[in-house]
């Protein structure tokens, strides 16, 4: 029988790459969109023809109940959040009715409806925040340092909580930053994507950074989605840690994204001291050798290939006049440095 999977955030970058790769394997796939988002359909592109769309207020628990009921999935992705870190200073409880909320009426959902649906939770590394060990492991002590980081510890553990209570097959990925061209400008690596091909196509014409040296365990959105569905065709259900590994400075990236334009990044990125903040003494960077070892997964797009595929997209999108370049003089800033700003903001007013 065809499997159904039902996707919350289905208009974001992993939604696209979720979509798409469950597509090709045959399911029927079912978007929960909100009402107020009806809208952001439309970034999916020719795949928004592929998928189903249910709308639904995920804040609703009814609602959402009904939409269970009706579609009788097999497979549950809950993806939906407010995914830039630092805008969840600015609503944290929201932040954690979306994430928290979310996950608790689903799971609660399939339970009193008796369904035998996987359930997969979209986690982050955020909760492990503050580390004080690196490599992370999904045995790592858990300090989060942010209210989305918070939030998503809550739906991390009412998940755990549910799965030993019930005996549900429910499963959260603790995901390391996975890029690709469909990431939000806001982000370092797409910003920095934007400033090289808008350089390059004279366009624009310097980019201002801050920490050079700041480093991330940067993946490829298309492996981890791979590592969500594998998670939800294993044996027993386990939470895995997903991340490439390795850690890259942002000068690294930086260099690498000039590089594929043919240009000397030092002609044209000054670093920004007011955006420099001390580097943590340790990194959040993942130990993927479980999800390695139990669901054969390693990721097959290195940095060097991610990056390139970034900014080649933007490239191609500016000349095609689908997208802005950046301003003249662009600020890019890793996550942790905006939430520094915004921190000082919030102290401020
Ligand atoms: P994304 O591109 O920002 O997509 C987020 C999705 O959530 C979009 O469909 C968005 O809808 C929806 N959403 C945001 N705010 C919402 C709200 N208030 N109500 C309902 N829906 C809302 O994020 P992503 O990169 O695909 O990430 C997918 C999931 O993985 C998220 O839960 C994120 O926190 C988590 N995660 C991501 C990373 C990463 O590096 N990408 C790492 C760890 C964990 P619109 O399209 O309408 O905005």
């Amino acid at each position: 029988m065809r499997k159904t999977a039902l996707i919350t955030g289905v208009t974001g970058q992993d939604g696209y790459y979720l979509s798409r790769l469950l597509l090709g394997k045959g399911y029927r796939v079912v978007g929960l969109i909100p009402p107020a988002r009806k809208s952001s359909i439309a970034k999916l592109g020719q795949l928004a023809e592929q998928i189903e769309t249910y709308i639904v207020d995920l804040t609703n628990a009814d609602w959402l109940t009904e939409a269970v009921e009706q579609l009788q999935p097999t497979e549950i992705y809950n993806l939906a959040a407010p995914s830039f870190v630092p805008r969840s200073w600015e609503d944290p409880l929201g932040t954690l009715d979306l994430v928290t909320g979310t996950a608790t009426r689903l799971l609660k959902a399939t339970r009193q409806l008796g369904l035998s649906t996987r359930f997969y939770q979209a986690s982050s590394s955020e909760i492990f925040g503050d580390v004080q060990s690196a490599p992370q492991t999904d045995e790592t002590t858990f300090r989060p340092k942010n209210p989305y980081g918070a939030a998503k510890l809550h739906a991390h553990w009412t998940m755990v909580h549910h799965r030993d209570r019930y005996n549900l097959f429910a499963c959260s990925g603790i995901l390391y930053n996975h890029e690709s061209p469909r990431r939000p400008p806001q982000f370092v690596t797409r910003k920095i994507s934007l400033a090289a091909a808008s350089i390059k196509l004279g366009l624009s014409d310097q980019l201002s950074i801050g920490n050079l040296d700041a480093k991330r365990d940067w993946g490829y959105a298309g492996d981890h989605v791979e590592a969500m569905w594998r998670m939800l065709q294993a044996d027993t259900p386990e939470d895995y840690v997903i991340g490439t590994g390795v850690l890259h400075t942002v000068r690294d990236l930086v260099a690498t994204a000039f590089d594929c334009v043919g240009l000397d990044w030092q002609k044209y990125v000054a670093s920004d001291p007011s955006l420099i903040r001390e580097d943590e003494h340790f990194q959040l960077v993942a130990d993927p050798s479980k999800a390695n070892q139990n669901l054969g997964w390693q990721p097959q797009v290195s940095f060097e290939q991610l990056i390139s595929k970034m900014v080649n997209a933007d490239l191609e999108r500016l000349k095609a006049g689908d997208i802005k370049p950046s301003g003249a003089t662009l600020k890019a800033q890793t996550e942790a440095q905006t939430e520094a700003q915004t921190e000082a903001q919030i102290k401020n007013t």
